[in-house]
């Protein structure tokens, strides 16, 4: 009993997502949604289940498989666009597509119960970013967030500019932009990536969607704790840490907080086991 135990939270993602499953298939009458919902639920509760059990670069390989099944999935095969654009795309038509289903789950509701786990461990730019060899920013960090926001302003005046100028074939270079917007995204990450020495530049300056994702997850239930009794302070978990944030101090308003990705690094590396969910 106490072995299972140890897996509570791999076996209640997986419940969760089990529960969105039917929920979704059900509403939508889509057996497409119990099984993407299935499947991610699955991978979620492995990766879980991985660190649990302390397999290394058990997250890397969950985001590899969650990311290129998303991308694949919806992206190139349904011809979805799954990026910031497709979102604005389905709120001007007044349809739940599944960006918004997407938007909904993974960057605007569900962080309020596991933060920034999409971008931890779903997200299809960061799984390329991640195998980059700056796992630790080695410079210091930038005051250039400003960007995140032109970026995500330009994303919602570019399709505004579709409907009010009744461009034709919207659908069309909504796929094509899907194509050429990633490209991009992988293109200055990777670059920022190298030039700045800090896998996660992109994410921490130019990610559109982080505006949606960091006022969630400050309210984010699921979040790495600190035991201060047992803390001894050798600061082994802040050199770890691949966002800066400052994980031993428990409040909400921590250094970084928002930008945590549950990656667990922090707490894999604490000799004293003071770090825990
Ligand atoms: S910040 Fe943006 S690019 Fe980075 S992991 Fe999150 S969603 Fe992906
Ligand atoms: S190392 Fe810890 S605090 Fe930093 S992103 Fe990973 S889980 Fe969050
Ligand atoms: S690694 Fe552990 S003991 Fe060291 S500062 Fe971090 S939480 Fe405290």
């Amino acid at each position: 009993m106490k072995s299972i135990m140890k897996y509570k939270y791999s076996i209640f993602v997986f419940f969760l997502f089990e529960v969105i499953a039917i929920i979704f298939w059900q509403s939508f009458q889509n057996p497409l949604y119990f099984l993407t919902f299935s499947c991610i639920g699955i991978f979620f509760a492995l990766v879980i289940a991985l660190y649990t059990a302390k397999v290394k670069y058990a997250r890397n390989v969950v985001q590899l498989v969650v990311g290129s099944f998303i991308l694949i999935n919806l992206g190139l095969l349904s011809h979805q666009n799954i990026m910031i654009e497709g979102f604005w795309y389905c709120l001007f038509l007044g349809v739940f597509g599944a960006a918004v289903m997407h938007y909904l789950i993974a960057k605007i509701v569900g962080p309020f119960l596991f933060g920034r786990g999409w971008c931890g461990y779903g997200c299809w730019t960061a799984m390329i970013l991640d195998l980059l060899p700056y796992k630790i920013r080695q410079n210091p960090r930038k005051n250039i967030v400003f960007i995140r926001y032109i970026v995500f302003a330009a994303s919602l005046l570019f399709v505004a500019a579709l409907f009010v100028f009744k461009v034709a074939d919207i659908e069309k270079i909504m796929f094509w932009s899907f194509i050429i917007g990633n490209l991009l995204y992988y293109g200055v990450g990777i670059g920022l990536a190298i030039r700045l020495k800090d896998n996660r530049a992109f994410c921490k300056y130019i990610c559109p969607v982080t505006v949606f994702l960091k006022p969630a997850s400050y309210f984010s239930i699921l979040r790495v704790k600190c035991d201060l009794k047992t803390c001894i302070n050798c600061g082994k978990c802040k050199k770890e840490c691949p966002m800066d944030v400052d994980m031993t101090d428990n409040s909400r308003k921590r250094t970084n907080g928002t930008e945590c990705i549950l990656c667990l690094q922090c707490m894999n590396s604490c000799p004293n086991e003071s770090l825990h969910l």
